[in-house]
């Protein structure tokens, strides 16, 4: 689960990080309101996506020479035009996708006078069971962008649990950020800081770009994109309020009510499965077919009539799919059991694209049975295979 700049700031700032003063705002006045609240005469006017590149993106139907989704300006009355500008309206950057995210919320912040720009982030790297910094001196830019061209300005300096955050780890990081003196020493602090803060959150992800030297010599956190682990929200319900659900995408939000893991993707051949790594080959196999998935669905190892109506619901409410591979394998849930709820489920939402179903297991020619005296247009397949071809080629028919 992700959540917003202004979210992860307040909570690093919980842990001591250092961070400009601002607040977030839903409308044009409470945006005005904000600006009055802060020192000025610099503010800074900043979309709340989840999702990088903010100041590089683009408004739609803005024109191109319009400025971005991350504005500095020098009065409250600008911030306040700015902030009515930007509500409401998609903002595209290289990390949403040619769709875009509608910017609902502000965040209105002192602009700080920046000397340099500095990447930082932390992750689990799973490689080496380890949580990683990975810095640059290069910040502000694109990381992708450095590692391609200089892969040498970026630094890994992982953290063996066993020890947890050092004096040394501080060092390091100072000195792969080539600071010295005071700004080495609030670097290594900041560092510490935001380790203790990663680790008691559980989080997947931080990421500070840019971490800025100010003229006046401070570190300040001044862009924070953070990310949680899934399974360990439960720790966490303060962290969990924080969800945003306008980011999220409405059929997985449906899909997790039911348990299922589900990932949209850009294909047209919607797979029910049970099990991730089956899953995976079945994407696998249908690509190799010479056509795309439309999603990825893990209905688990319980597969109820309940979960395959549901699983349904959300393969055909997504108006690419053009047909269905069913591949399941029965082993916690006899086959026939299976049969009885796919032939239940295609009934109940008046199934109207082509279905290819393969079962495998226990009782599986008993509900191979119940798929063909079913009546529905059911196509059975005996091995992986065999589906894939068979739902290449029906939907090949169809179009
Ligand atoms: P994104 O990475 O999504 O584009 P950032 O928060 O990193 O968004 O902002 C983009 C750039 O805008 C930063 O690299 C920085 O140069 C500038 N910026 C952001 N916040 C401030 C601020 N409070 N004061 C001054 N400049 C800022
Ligand atoms: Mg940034």
């Amino acid at each position: 689960m992700n959540i917003h700049e202004y979210q992860a700031k307040q909570l690093l700032a919980k842990f001591g990080a250092p961070i400009s003063a601002g607040f977030p705002a839903f409308t044009a006045e409470e945006a005005e309101a904000a600006a009055k609240q802060l020192p000025g005469p610099v503010y800074v006017v900043k979309s709340q996506i989840h999702a990088g590149g903010r100041g590089k993106g683009r408004f739609n139907g803005l024109g191109a020479d319009a400025k971005g989704g991350v504005r500095v300006v020098k009065s409250v009355e600008e911030v306040k035009t700015n902030a009515a500008e930007m509500l409401g309206r998609v903002l595209v950057t290289h990390q949403t996708g040619d769709a875009g995210k509608q910017v609902n919320r502000l965040y209105i912040e002192a602009g700080a006078p920046i000397a340099k720009e500095y990447y930082l982030s932390l992750l689990v790297d799973r490689a080496v069971g380890r949580i990683a910094f990975v810095v640059s001196t290069e910040g502000g830019m694109d990381i992708e962008e450095v590692a391609e061209h200089t892969p040498e300005k970026i630094h890994t300096i992982s953290i063996d649990p066993a020890s947890g955050f050092m004096p040394h780890h501080g060092r390091g990081i100072a000195a792969a950020l080539k600071l010295e003196g005071d700004l080495a020493k609030q670097a290594a602090k900041i560092a510490q800081q935001l380790y203790t803060a990663f680790k008691t959150t559980d989080a997947a992800l931080l990421e500070v770009n840019p971490l800025v030297e100010t003229t006046d010599g401070k570190l300040i956190v001044l862009d924070a994109k953070m990310g949680f682990d899934g399974n360990a929200l439960f720790r966490h319900p303060d962290i969990m309020e924080l969800r945003d659900l306008s980011e999220e995408d409405a059929m997985e939000i449906e899909a997790s009510k039911y348990d299922l893991a589900y990932v949209k993707l850009d294909g047209n051949i919607g797979c029910m499965v049970n099990g991730a790594g089956l899953a995976m080959a079945t994407m696998d196999i249908i690509k190799l077919n010479g056509a795309e998935p439309a999603n990825f669905l893990d209905v688990g190892g319980g597969a109820t009539k309940e979960k395959v109506t549901a699983a349904f619901k959300i393969i055909l409410n997504d108006p690419a799919v053009e047909g269905i591979l069913v591949n399941i394998f029965g082993g916690i849930m006899r086959c026939d059991i299976i049969a009885e709820g796919i032939v239940a489920a295609a009934r109940e939402v008046n199934l109207s694209v082509p279905l290819v179903v393969r079962l495998e297991g226990t009782n599986v020619e008993l509900g191979k049975q119940i798929l063909a005296d079913s009546g529905l247009p059911i196509v059975s397949a005996d091995n992986l295979g065999d589906a894939a071809k068979k739902i290449v080629a029906q939907v090949k028919k169809a179009a």
